[in-house]
């Protein structure tokens, strides 16, 4: 099986869903992680240009901990918009894949370059298998053959831009890849000393686990990661995490049933 992963800035997987990424790597499936943005904004000290390349090597150290590939479509931070141009870039990401799980941003976040890199995945998921539908990329990838399984990841802390909670599909059990997801996000050293020296703790560190302590506490385990999935027509309508993760999926929310029922 092959996943893909793509949020808006670097560091937004690792923070989100990278305890997931790390038990489908691990259990053999091929993983690759994107970003829309190269997070060239995420320093008062170091220039923007400098930055992007920092980051997206901290990214590519990050992605190589998993054995995932790392792709970043290289827009600046606030620059991410749901348009033309930019939905043709991520439709060929998509298609360059070929994934049958794509994970990307909820619709609902705390900022707009997070709220669009999930509708733009969105449209990217249904654009790729249409034919006519053309990317403009110099040497095309060919279109995929059908919409892959869409899955969004928690907003940061779980809320929208009212404070008002993300409702959640299910809860992955990540216990087991916590320390890996810790790792991860280490790479992520330009962020982690930036937040060290202004804030004088090692708040990246455990924002992160206080997260994933706090979803897990809802299933009875350790660490968890949330999850919604696109159900919305014409995507698959079966949950194929489930499937391949088994007993750690723990559906909340929407009762696989009711699904049926209404069809
Ligand atoms: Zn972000």
């Amino acid at each position: 099986m092959r996943i893909l992963a793509v949020h808006a800035h670097p560091d937004d997987v690792e923070f989100l869903c990278a305890g997931t990424l790390a038990l489908l790597a691990k259990a053999g499936h091929e993983v690759h992680i994107a970003t829309i943005s190269n997070g060239d904004m995420g320093s008062v000290d170091i220039p923007p240009e400098e930055l992007a390349e920092i980051r997206k090597g901290e990214a590519r150290k990050s992605a190589s901990m998993i054995g995932a590939t790392y792709t970043c479509l290289d827009y600046g931070d606030f620059r991410i918009f749901n348009d033309h141009p930019t939905r043709q870039k991520v439709t060929e990401l998509l298609r360059k894949v070929q994934p049958e799980v794509v994970i990307t941003a909820s619709p609902q976040d705390y900022m707009s370059d997070h709220e669009n890199t999930s509708s733009l995945v969105r449209d990217a998921c249904f654009l790729a298998p249409t034919p006519h539908y053309d990317t403009g990329a110099d040497d095309p990838a060919p279109p995929m053959r059908s919409i892959p399984y869409l899955y969004y990841t928690d907003p940061i802390e779980g809320k929208d831009f009212f404070g008002d909670p993300v409702p959640v599909h299910f809860i992955v059990d990540i216990s087991e890849t916590i320390k890996i997801k810790e790792e991860m996000l280490k790479c992520h050293a330009s962020r982690r000393e930036w937040l060290l020296k202004h804030h004088g703790v090692d708040g990246y560190i455990e924002a992160m686990k206080r997260w994933s302590a706090h979803r897990g506490k809802e299933i009875g385990v350790a660490y968890g990661e949330a999850f919604r999935q696109h159900l919305g027509h014409a995507y698959p309508q079966d949950n194929l995490l489930k499937e391949i993760l088994g007993d750690r999926v723990h559906p909340l929310g929407r009762p696989d049933t009711l699904r049926d029922d209404v069809l």
